[in-house]
């Protein structure tokens, strides 16, 4: 268990103190980070977002639904592309990726990663410039090289033997020659506030740095000259508050790159450090800004190249989750409060691990907040779960809700712009819920509500 979420489970949740010290104004209050940039609560009590409010919201889209405050999703993208100027700053779009988030990061001049057939097709449908694209995944298929290809996807990222000479076969049959990273497994692995290096890399990505097997790739590619060989690309985890991982990562790369030019005096021009960083979903969670990432991810690389005297190559990154995930609230109804044998309460919404597998799969921690309304009742240590036929349907494990919390108000739940909608399931045969934009004042449907009628479409008999 983690370090953040045994203070949790103990009643002490954070900076807001246990049970016992809350007051009414600290279950109302919003902490800023955990929120899209517009959120706030209105006199009366009920959140608004893009100056729309939640009451409205619920009227017209129903519930549960996913709010995206696009103010604050632009505003992240531009955070991320002015701490990293000089670096192409790549959305990776597993995250979450529709057409319009396609056309906002493109708007705001940012790259797009895809790993799958599908995602290419969504950003492709949406006239994301295939050029600023990169394709990542451990077994792509044949068509989903051969589209990348038609399509001029700028880069792939290549990550096994095998594809290395699907691609050169490929490649050589149109006469092209696609630019390439090489992913590099360097043994390390950070997720959430730790990480871990170790000797051997046992995971199904990349090529093993240790065990030699990513300097063979490069020598390959170089030495076959069919695919042009961009640079290296190493991703080290996810949830990752603390730049010393980047940093390991970083100096082995580095140390790669120096035996390459040793080998072959080629310098590789690009360095990609992925994604991975960390976002808040509860107040125990303090991220850095993308300033300050910037300012220690550059100083490590400058410091690295140095010591093997190589130029400094370009930087890029694949930051997902901590430029969609804050932008996004889902909103829930309650519809049953149980208190089970004064142990706890249950309070359960009309969604659940459908709409976010999250905290089911990854253990990972969320908060809430009663978003229709203000209460004056004591706080109440509450877990929310979902309606789905599963014991482990948790939405948060543990939060404070006002005591009179009850059937028909809405919970809303920040931090779910990444990997929510796009990990949801028809688990129970569920219709997944809708992702609503809203902006100044207004809002729009850009994922709609599926209905009833689209699952049985599928199901043909
Ligand atoms: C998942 C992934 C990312 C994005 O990770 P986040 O935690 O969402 O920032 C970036 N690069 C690669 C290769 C990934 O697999």
């Amino acid at each position: 268990m983690r370090a953040h979420e045994a203070g949790a489970l103990h009643g002490d949740h954070g900076n807001r103190g246990p049970a016992w010290l809350r007051t009414p104004e600290d279950v109302n209050g919003l902490v800023p980070q955990l929120w899209p940039r517009t959120v706030t609560r209105a006199d009366a009590g009920a959140l608004e977002i893009g100056g729309v409010s939640v009451l409205d919201l619920a009227a017209e889209y129903g519930t549960p639904a996913y709010f995206l405050d696009e103010e604050d999703l632009r505003s992240r993208c531009r955070d991320f592309a002015s701490a990293f100027a000089g670096a192409d700053v790549y959305y990776a779009g597993k995250s979450f990726l529709c057409k319009a988030v396609v056309k906002v990061v493109n708007e705001e001049g940012l790259f797009l990663d895809v790993c799958t057939g599908g995602e290419l097709a969504v950003a492709l449908a949406a006239g994301f410039p295939a050029e600023r694209m990169g394709f990542h995944g451990n077994n792509k298929s044949l068509s989903e090289l051969t589209r990348a290809l038609d399509a001029g996807v700028g880069r792939i990222i290549l990550d096994s033997f095998q594809e290395i000479d699907r691609l050169t076969a490929l490649a050589t049959e149109r006469g092209v020659r696609p630019k390439v990273l090489i992913r590099v497994t360097v043994g390390v692995e950070a997720h959430t506030h730790e990480f871990i290096a170790t000797a051997h890399e046992d995971q199904k990505f990349g090529f093993s740095l240790a065990g030699g097997a990513a300097f063979e790739a490069a020598i390959r590619v170089l030495d076959e000259g069919v695919l042009d060989l961009h640079g290296l690309h190493s991703h080290i985890g996810s949830q990752i508050f603390d730049t010393s991982g980047f940093e390991v990562a970083t100096r082995r790369v580095v140390e790669l790159q120096a035996q390459i030019r040793d080998a072959r005096g080629v310098e590789l021009a690009e360095l990609d450090l992925g994604g991975g960083f960390g976002i808040a979903y509860t107040t125990q969670d303090d991220p850095s800004p993308a300033a300050d990432l910037a300012k220690r991810i550059n100083k490590i690389i400058a410091s690295e190249c140095d010591a093997s005297s190589l130029k400094i190559p370009k930087l890029s990154i694949e930051p997902g989750r901590a430029i969609v995930g804050p932008s996004v609230f889902t909103l829930y109804e309650v519809g049953t409060v149980k208190d089970v044998d004064g142990i706890r309460t249950y309070v359960s919404v009309d969604g659940g691990m459908s709409d976010n597998i999250r905290t089911a799969l990854y253990d990972a921690s969320y908060s809430a907040t009663l978003a229709g309304r203000k209460s004056e009742a004591p706080p109440l240590l509450a877990r929310v779960v979902g309606k789905h036929c599963e014991s482990g349907d948790i939405v948060v494990k543990d939060e404070f809700l006002p005591a009179d919390v009850q059937p028909g108000d809405l919970l809303a739940v920040p931090g779910t712009g990444a990997y929510c909608r796009s990990m949801a399931s028809n688990y129970n045969h569920v219709p997944r819920p809708p992702v609503v934009a809203v902006r100044d004042g207004a809002s729009r449907v850009i994922v709609r509500r599926e209905t009833e009628d689209d699952l049985l479409a599928l199901d043909v008999g």
